[in-house]
């Protein structure tokens, strides 16, 4: 019998696939918008002027200072520099962290969001903002932040490197993992995650191995998609909290991070979400050990598979333990200290995920 379930559908639009970029003028005139302030990472500086060019007068300025968590001083100018500038819409174009310059500006100024994802972490995808100050991340979810218009044209990842292509991916197929085995996973969402990992890890060796593979670039963003909506939709467990831990404790890269630990935190959880285990399955090719087969996947993917080579040190782990243990969060199988010990040990040698009981 398919079990009770409460589903919230999210107000937001999707363009999709190659010359999706073409369409972001109809978009922002669709939304009424006149002067968009552009977002992005110094890196992507040339990117950033390139599509405010393309949408000419509709463009109010371009602030290329984004930064990973959205450092709470990023925050600040942005949104005075949106005020100055009579912006009546935000456009980020990149990852996760220009998207989340964004979030930051409509959660005070309730400006619009359209989004122009460049890796695969999702962040377009959720109402969930992160800010940081004083080496503290603080999240909420908001509907002000959720995009009003994502465009997704495969063409704007053909420049993400290959080892960020991979930990950008590996990154999204973690928010698919836990959504399958969160406290309010639904078969809806269940079906995304699925699609999501199956998309992902079918796309990822061919986008490394080539990455100007428009297709596989097309399907690894599909992929994105899917996850990023389970990220949206349900609440994230263990490997999330430790990851979180890992980034704002160590101060570790985000996508490498969630690489490393994530087959660790799902051989943990695997004895209690079989259902989870039988989705991950059918994704991976009818892999009996999803937890491994994800850990060979990194592998093939040339990706960081140990904490040790992010540069973290062993007698870092207690920190970590603590920091995981001292809030209470929902996860599949209870944490202890011992569990979440030797998965960070392991995870750190870059052991492969061990078959548990620990
Ligand atoms: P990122 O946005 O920090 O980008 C990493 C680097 O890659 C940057 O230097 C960027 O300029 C560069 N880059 C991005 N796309 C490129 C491209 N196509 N070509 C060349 N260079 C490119 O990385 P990310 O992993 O997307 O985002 C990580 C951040 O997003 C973290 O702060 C994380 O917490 C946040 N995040 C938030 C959510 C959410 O729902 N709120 C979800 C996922 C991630």
């Amino acid at each position: 019998m398919t079990p009770a379930f409460t589903y919230q559908a999210l107000p937001m639009r999707v363009v999709f696939g190659a010359g999706a970029l073409a369409k972001l003028p109809d978009e922002v005139d669709a939304l009424g918008l006149t002067r968009v302030l552009v977002l992005c990472s110094p890196e992507q500086e040339d990117t950033g002027r390139a599509v405010a060019a393309a949408l000419g007068d509709r463009a109010a300025g371009v602030l290329p200072e984004a930064r990973m968590h959205v450092p709470v001083e990023v925050a600040r100018r942005a949104r005075e520099l949106a005020a100055e500038l009579g912006a009546d819409g935000c456009l980020a174009v990149g990852g996760g962290s220009a998207i989340g310059l964004g979030k930051a500006i409509a959660l005070e100024h309730d400006l619009p969001v359209i989004a122009v994802p460049t890796t695969y972490a999702g962040s377009e995808m959720t109402p969930v903002w992160g800010l940081t100050e004083g080496g503290e991340k603080r999240t909420g979810r908001d509907l002000r932040v959720l995009p009003r218009s994502v465009l997704y044209d495969p063409a704007m990842t053909l420049t993400l490197p290959a080892q960020l292509s991979a930990t950008s991916g590996m990154n999204a197929i973690a928010h698919a993992v836990e959504g399958l085995y969160a406290p309010d996973a639904s078969p809806i969402v269940s079906l995304m995650a699925e699609e999501g990992t199956r998309a992902l890890a079918g796309a990822l060796p061919r986008v490394v191995a080539d990455g100007s593979d428009l297709e596989a670039r097309g399907q690894a963003q599909y992929g994105a998609w899917l996850c990023g909506a389970v990220l949206a939709a349900t609440t994230m467990s263990l490997h999330h909290k430790l990851c979180h831990a890992l980034g704002g404790t160590l101060d570790l890269p985000h996508a490498q991070t969630h690489t490393v630990v994530l087959p660790h935190a799902l051989a943990f959880n695997q004895p209690a979400a079989p259902q989870a285990v039988a989705a991950l399955s059918r994704a991976l090719d009818g892999a009996a050990d999803p937890a491994r087969a994800l850990w060979e996947l990194a592998g093939r993917l040339d990706a960081p598979r140990s904490l040790r080579e992010l540069g973290m040190a062993e007698t870092d782990i207690p920190r970590i333990v603590d920091a995981v243990l001292g809030s209470p969060y929902a996860n599949p199988r209870p944490v202890t200290a011992d569990g979440v010990a030797s998965l960070l040990r392991a995870a750190w040698a870059g052991e492969v995920p061990a078959a548990l009981p620990r």
